[in-house]
């Protein structure tokens, strides 16, 4: 059957994956962009390859590799606390695997390459602007230290894409693009949701088994109690990557179990965003009306999946292992806390532990909160900041963030509490805790600012901009003198503030 001509609504049952051809553009197609590590370094390719004309049809769907089998998946998820049953792959399709030199096996998805049997009501496209925004956020993630999925090129096409866009009253047109993403997998808590919802427990027990062995090398395939043990992990891993999150100020924007991975990296780039000021209730997505995925919510979100995904698993345990997920799953808040403060108290440059680090570091974010002080830039000038500077109140124009915090009237106060910890960092220099901290707080980060000066350009089919930022965000930690120049540390511009971003994509 050829699904894209006979039937592609449809409830799928037993099955995992269906195979279905990508549907290439009609018009040319361009390279916007490519990510010179991922070609290079995961997919063992040279870079001069991506100039030819073979690369371009790869990665946008209209060349097939021999032997290979498109396949779009099969999942489904609670999408805003609501079970939606089946979703899948409405425009994504699965190329294959690829195991490189180092023996690290990566999976190829194109996303944006057409319609598939879970399309819905979608078109099966992607649009440049959201397309820009997940090539250069995932590869922006991964170099900030956070688990993701990666992106390998993106690619334009002429082909229009209608989208609820209204500029100026009517609607704009848009051009389909396609990127090729990279992941050790694209298995979702809904991956399995799904089947068990359907009842299908046996293909359930094979695709959990397939991950476990695949992936989670430590866990005995064998062993009665190897779900449990997945269960444990997915638990453990989900709270750091959220904590993780936390400590660069990124909210995902749509925190629905279909896109929350199992090996528990950063899936599904849509209405992202990172808050400029620290502010906990950032929502930034349009269409988050009751702020469900606000910043501040992601940890409790986390909570609510893992719970969905132990539902998923209920029918492969026993009533005593059953139990013991309600455990596991309880020592998340705390599993999710420690973390954080690991990450905070790296954030400030503090060694060891202290009983007050957890009083220091909820007043610094108040201070933030109260004075809308930038989150990045705090943390980074607090870094590039000298002690001595601190103790003499002497915060130039440079630390412009500091500057903003310091119109708190208990600026001082925190100053003095947080001058009196580094003290009793036992053997440290003041040199080696601003190495340290500038090590872990990054000077650049995609803000959607920067995002949407790059988008405005790549449709008018300049995409130096994106290129630029791709370099740029490849190394977040060391100031690089034409990202100053381009203001990425400055001040966001005030029409920064007005910008949201629509579920639109
Ligand atoms: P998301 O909210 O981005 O996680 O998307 C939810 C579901 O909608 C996923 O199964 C997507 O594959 C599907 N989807 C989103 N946009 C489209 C589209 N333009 N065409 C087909 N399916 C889509
Ligand atoms: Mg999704
Ligand atoms: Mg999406």
């Amino acid at each position: 059957l050829d699904p894209i001509k006979e039937n592609y609504v449809r409830q799928v049952r037993d099955c995992i994956f269906s195979a279905v051809q990508p549907e290439p553009f009609t018009s040319a197609v361009k390279l916007v962009a490519v990510s010179k590590e991922v070609v290079e370094d995961l997919l063992d390719l040279d870079l001069s390859i991506t100039e030819t004309k073979e690369f371009i049809r790869f990665v946008s769907g209209a060349q097939i590799l021999p032997g290979s089998v498109p396949l779009t998946h099969r999942y489904g998820g609670h999408q805003f606390g609501i079970w939606a049953g089946q979703l899948g792959d409405g425009r994504a399709h699965l190329l294959g695997a690829y195991t490189n030199r180092h023996g690290t096996r990566w999976e190829l998805q194109l996303k944006g390459s057409g319609k598939t049997p879970y399309s819905r009501d979608g078109d099966g496209r992607a649009v440049l602007r959201s397309s820009v925004r997940e090539f250069l956020c995932s590869e922006a993630l991964n170099y900030l230290g956070i688990p993701t999925t990666r992106a390998a090129s993106l690619v334009v096409s002429n082909d229009d894409v209608k989208r609820d866009q209204f500029y100026n009253g009517h609607v704009r047109n848009e051009k389909g693009a396609i990127v090729l993403r990279v992941a050790k997998s694209w298995f979702r808590f809904g991956s399995l949701e799904i089947l068990a919802y359907s009842g299908e427990t046996e293909l359930l027990r094979k695709l959990v088994d397939f991950i476990i062995k695949l992936h989670f090398p430590l866990i005995n395939v064998t062993s009665s109690n190897r779900y449990l043990e997945f269960f444990s992990q997915v638990v453990t891993d989900t709270s750091y990557l959220i904590a993780q999150w936390m400590s660069v100020g990124f909210a995902h924007g749509v925190c629905n179990t279909d896109n929350f991975s199992v090996l528990s990296i950063t899936l599904d780039y849509g209405p992202f965003g990172f808050m400029d000021f620290y502010d906990p209730n950032f929502v930034p997505n349009t269409s988050d009306d009751e702020s469900r995925y606000k910043i501040g919510n992601q940890a409790n979100v986390g909570r609510y999946n893992l719970d969905k995904l132990r539902n998923a698993l209920k029918s492969l345990l026993n009533p005593k292992q059953q139990l013991l997920t309600e455990h596991i799953l309880k020592g998340y808040p705390d599993l999710y806390q420690t973390k954080l403060m690991e990450l905070f108290r790296a954030k400030l440059g503090l060694i060891g532990h202290d009983n007050n680090d957890d009083y220091l570091i909820a007043y610094l974010l108040k201070l933030m909160e109260d004075t809308r002080a930038d989150f990045t830039m705090t943390f980074r000038q607090l870094s590039e900041i000298t002690q001595q500077q601190l103790v003499a109140n002497s915060i130039s124009e440079e630390y412009w963030a500091i500057q903003d915090l310091a119109r708190h009237k208990k600026f001082s106060y925190w100053i003095k509490l947080y001058l009196s910890r580094l003290n009793r960092n036992k053997l440290d220099t003041d040199e080696a805790r601003k190495t340290r901290m500038e090590s872990v707080n990054p000077r650049y980060i995609l803000r959607n600012w920067m995002a949407e000066s790059a988008i405005k350009k790549s449709e008018r089919n300049d995409f130096s901009e994106v290129r630029f930022l791709k370099k740029i965000l490849r190394h977040p930690f060391n100031k690089q003198t034409e990202a100053e120049d381009a203001g990425y540390s400055s001040r966001p511009p005030s029409w920064a503030t007005e910008l949201r971003v629509s579920c639109s994509s």
